[in-house]
């Protein structure tokens, strides 16, 4: 009798724990909720923070920044150029050979490192040299390989941060994101300090222009197909650029290009609406992070946080419901859990779901999980996986409301009334690349938002688009030879 009492209050206790458990998960996918009604809210906020960012400096919180960049490679460039992709979780160096009219990219190569933890918080110097010595080191091997130098080498800069430019090939950094953060940068011109890190190693290199990864991603995309407008970076962080009309442009009146278009790079990590589904779990991980009340759509949506917001859920879970067993000091400890595992454990086929088995218990030192709380574990990364994929869909209509491409615009010649035109958007990043879960709702939502229109847009991935863009538009700018968007 003794026994069953006990046995009784055993199964008491694990129902309130699995009750408790399921009542959070519940709750956190009610805060996370993105019905295609609220998408569309989002949208909408998206064209007027558009609108607003393009009207003043400082009127969104949508910085909406000049590129001037306004011709984008075309298949005509020629020669060898180099690019440096600095500003995610790896730093890449390249090399693009281009064969002149209709041969497109003869041969590429491309290095890629992580960058040094410390690096990311020192300084300007220590950076800057740290970059300059691997690209010696990169150029001097491929002349090598080649036996051919160049008189004047053209270096692509891409440069993944918030840069108010001043001219193609210089800028002054806003504000550091992504955990970057070396503050002798601030108000610097960026270019300036790669040059001055180039001449200390005695490299002979122009840096031809300086771009942000959404445009060098926009400027590959446009060189494979021409009906490419647009370009969306979801890797550590994220952010979009699209092709925008001068006069659209009112904050710089009298812009003059000869395109009469510009890429304008949104900066839409910071975009911020009411009609976000914020949790508590996002305040707290905005209120520890290095940038607080900065960046809010990114931290919703990229690869540096999604891992982190799914660990902060699963430990409220552990410490209200115990269903984890005594947690281990692991689930406690910010970033524990990165975004590639929580997608590994998000897209876990296995009927046991192993995967999840073992990623809980050797990265976040919970032994053997039953197969119920596996499922749970699972379901959390689903909830922030699929709300960041949704609000990307929500970015990319906005884009396209904004440019008039998602079927309400006016109808172009030669084609039916009210028929849209196809419109490609390059698509980069981690996220949307390796990670099919998460690529399959970005494009579903994007039907539900936009129905029938959706046939005419097409989200094409690029690899390494972002540096090898670069290097297309530093030959683009370092040739007489444009073409005009
Ligand atoms: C930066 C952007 C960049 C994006 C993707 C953001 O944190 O502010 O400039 O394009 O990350 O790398
Ligand atoms: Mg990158």
């Amino acid at each position: 009798c003794v026994i069953a009492a006990a046995l009784v209050s055993r199964r008491v206790k694990s129902h309130r724990r699995w009750q408790r458990a399921a009542e959070l998960v519940a709750e956190f996918e009610e805060g996370c909720g993105t019905p295609v009604g609220r998408l569309k809210q989002v949208v909408d906020a998206m064209v007027v923070e558009m609108h607003a960012g393009l009207a003043s400096d400082g009127g969104s919180k949508l910085k909406m920044l000049l590129t001037y960049v306004d011709s984008l490679p075309h298949g005509s460039e020629k020669g060898i150029y180099y690019a440096l992709d600095l500003g995610g979780t790896n730093f890449r160096v390249l090399q693009v050979q281009l064969g002149g009219k209709g041969s497109n990219i003869l041969k590429q190569k491309v290095e890629k490192q992580p960058i040094p933890q410390e690096l990311m918080t020192s300084t300007c110097e220590k950076m800057f040299g740290f970059i300059a010595s691997k690209l010696k080191q990169f150029v001097e091997e491929d002349e090598e390989s080649r036996e051919g130098t160049i008189e004047t080498r053209a270096l692509g800069f891409t440069f993944s941060f918030p840069v108010k430019q001043s001219s193609v090939s210089s800028g002054v950094l806003m504000k550091w994101t992504k955990g970057f953060s070396i503050e002798d940068a601030a108000d610097r011109d960026i270019v300036a300090c790669l040059q001055e890190a180039l001449t200390k190693e005695g490299l002979n290199m122009q840096v031809a222009v300086l771009v942000n990864d959404t445009v060098g991603t926009l400027a590959l995309g446009h060189y494979h197909d021409q009906d490419t407008v647009a370009a969306v970076i979801i890797g550590t962080g994220t952010n979009a650029c699209y092709v925008e009309r001068t006069d659209a442009i009112i904050k710089y009146q009298g812009l003059l290009t000869n395109s009469g278009s510009m890429v304008i790079n949104m900066e839409w990590g910071n975009f911020w609406t009411s009609h976000l589904p914020r949790t508590s779990y996002d305040v707290e991980l905005d209120e520890d992070s290095l940038n607080r009340t900065d960046q809010g759509f990114e931290k919703m949506i990229s690869g540096m946080y999604l891992g982190e917001i799914a660990r902060r859920v699963l430990f409220r879970i552990a410490v209200e419901s115990e269903v984890f067993g005594d947690v281990g000091s692991k689930l406690s400890q910010p970033f524990a859990l990165s975004t590639p595992l929580m997608a590994t454990m998000h897209e876990d086929e296995s009927a046991d779901l192993r995967e999840v088995k073992r990623i809980v218990e050797q990265t976040l030192q919970i032994p053997d999980i039953p197969l119920k709380t596996r499922r749970l574990v699972v379901k959390v990364c689903d909830i922030v996986s699929r709300r960041a994929a949704r609000l990307v869909a929500a970015g990319i209509v906005g884009i396209l409301k904004k440019i008039g491409r998602d079927g309400s615009g006016p109808s172009t010649s030669g084609r039916p009334k009210g028929q849209p035109m196809r419109t490609v958007v390059a698509v980069e990043g981690g996220l949307y690349e390796g990670y099919s879960m998460f690529r399959d709702y970005v494009d579903e939502a994007i039907v539900e938002i936009l129905g029938d229109v959706a046939q005419y847009i097409f989200l094409k991935t690029t690899v390494d688009g972002s540096g090898t863009g670069a290097a297309l538009l530093a030959a683009a700018h370092s040739s007489n030879r444009k073409s005009y968007i």
